[in-house]
C-alpha cells in the first residue's frame, strides 16, 4: 500500500501540529509572565558533566541550590532599585543531573539554523528533563568542564523562544562568581535582553553597556553592565567581572525585561 494513503500519515501531521501549537503556546505563556513580573520567575538549572572528567563529576557533585543564591541576590537587588514591586523576582532550582549532551550550536548567525538548533535544543531538553518540582518558566542547562583540560570554553547562549538555555562554565569553586555572572547573562537573554558589547573588540557599547554613562569622569566604571559583560576601565581596557557584586543591570537592559517603561 502506498504511504500517501495510509491514516497514519495525517494521525503523525496532527500529533506535530498539536506539539507546534503547545509550543507555541507555553512560550506565549513564558513571555507575558516576564512582561509582567507580578510573580516570581521559576529557573531551574540542570547541571551536566560536559568533558566526562573527574573534576566536573566531583564539582557537579558538590552543588547545591545554594550555590546560585548569589544570582537570586542580585535580581532582588537589582529589582529593588529599579522600584519593583515584586521581593523575588527570581527563584532559581537546581535539578538533579543531566546525563546526556545537548546539540552543539550551529556555527555563525544563520537565522534558519538558530531556529532549528532552538527546536531540536527544546526537543532535546524535554527528554532529558530530570527536574521533578513545578514547572520551570526559564530552564538553563549549565555545561561543566574541567578548566585545566579546557581553559577556553564554547559560547554560552539564552534564548528567548523557548526561554531556554545552554551556558558552558568551569567545574572550579574559585569560578563560582564568574559562573554565575555568565548564567545571568544567558538568563537575562531569555528574558529578552540584548547583548551589549560590540563584537569586533569584546568592549561594552556606549551608553548602552554602561552602569554608570553619565558618571564624570566616564573611566574607570565600578561595575560591568551584566549584558556588556566587562567592567570600562578605560578607554582601552575593559575587563571580566570575577562576581555578582560587580554586576548590574543598565537602563536599556532594565527596559528590554519590562522593569521600566
Ligand atoms: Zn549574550
Amino acid at each position: 500500500m502506498p504511504q500517501r494513503s495510509s491514516p497514519w500519515r495525517w494521525i503523525r501531521i496532527a500529533v506535530l501540529l498539536f506539539i507546534l501549537a503547545t509550543v507555541a503556546q507555553s512560550a506565549w505563556l513564558a513571555r507575558s509572565r516576564t512582561a509582567e513580573w507580578t510573580s516570581s520567575l521559576r529557573v531551574v538549572i540542570y547541571p551536566i558533566n560536559a568533558d566526562g572528567s573527574q573534576v566536573s563529576a566531583a564539582y557537579v557533585g558538590q552543588l547545591r541550590s545554594a550555590s546560585f543564591e548569589p544570582i537570586e541576590a542580585f535580581f532582588k537587588g537589582e529589582g529593588a532599585r529599579y522600584r519593583l514591586p515584586l521581593r523575588d523576582p527570581v527563584e532559581v532550582k537546581l535539578a538533579p543531573t543531566v546525563a546526556s549532551q545537548p546539540p552543539a550550536p550551529p556555527f555563525g548567525g544563520n537565522r534558519l539554523a538558530v531556529v532549528a538548533w532552538s527546536l531540536r535544543l527544546r526537543y532535546w531538553a524535554w527528554w532529558n528533563d530530570t527536574w521533578k518540582g513545578l514547572r520551570p518558566h526559564a530552564r538553563l542547562f549549565v555545561a561543566y568542564y574541567d578548566p585545566a583540560a579546557r581553559p577556553r570554553l564554547p559560547h554560552s547562549t539564552g534564548l528567548q523562544q523557548g526561554m531556554i538555555g545552554v551556558v558552558n562554565a568551569f567545574a572550579r569553586a574559585d569560578m563560582d562568581g564568574s559562573n554565575n555572572v555568565v548564567i545571568t547573562h544567558e538568563l537575562l537573554h531569555t528574558f529578552g535582553a540584548t547583548d551589549k558589547y560590540d563584537a569586533a573588540g569584546n568592549r561594552p557599547q556606549f551608553p548602552d553597556g554602561y552602569v554608570e554613562p553619565n558618571a564624570q569622569p566616564l573611566h574607570p566604571q565600578q561595575q560591568a553592565e551584566i549584558m556588556a559583560g566587562r567592567i570600562p576601565v578605560s578607554e582601552t581596557r575593559a575587563e571580566i567581572p570575577a562576581d555578582m557584586d560587580q554586576v548590574a543591570i543598565g537602563l536599556k537592559t532594565a527596559r528590554e525585561i519590562h522593569w521600566v517603561k
